[in-house]
């Protein structure tokens, strides 16, 4: 598949960091699955993915957690 923001390289499988935030709540995660555009960069999580690190962003933001970074 070619990249539909720069339409200048294939998409290929690779790792990405997400990060959230939230008020006073920042949460990184490492090391996310997604497929990457070698020339810009660009990242795409797949939705499962997506729907799974934000459903664990709420949690701890409900726990009341401040900061923290972890690693898929
Ligand atoms: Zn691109």
């Amino acid at each position: 598949m070619i990249c539909l923001i720069c339409r200048q390289a294939e998409i290929i499988d690779g790792f990405t960091s997400i990060a959230f935030e939230r008020e006073e709540f920042r949460l990184l995660i490492n090391h996310v699955p997604a497929h990457i555009c070698p020339s810009c960069g660009e990242a795409i999580v797949d939705e499962d993915v997506a729907i799974q690190l934000i459903s664990e962003a709420e949690d701890s933001f409900e726990q009341g957690m401040r900061e923290d970074v972890r690693e898929y």
